[in-house]
């Protein structure tokens, strides 16, 4: 019995930063990695399928989450 999930990719802690996998597709996505606040908010867009994934310090997150942690600090109004 060989049952294989093509779309089941075992997550690595230690991968390479230069060459992610897509986690729709496959191909190789785009990771851009940015400051925010002094987090490192790190953004994956696939060309492919237009996927996009967002990881703030080194966990994957909700775009809306990051948004929201970033604008405690700057949406600040007073
Ligand atoms: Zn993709």
């Amino acid at each position: 019995m060989s049952s294989r999930s093509p779309k089941r990719a075992t997550p690595r802690r230690s991968a390479p930063q230069a060459s992610i996998p897509c986690t729709v597709c496959g191909q190789a996505v785009v990771a851009i990695t940015i400051t925010v606040d002094g987090h490192p908010l790190e953004m994956s867009a696939c060309a492919n399928c237009d996927t996009r994934s967002w990881n703030l310090a080194g966990r994957p997150v909700e775009l809306r989450k990051v948004l929201e942690q970033v604008g405690e600090h700057a949406g600040r109004r007073r």
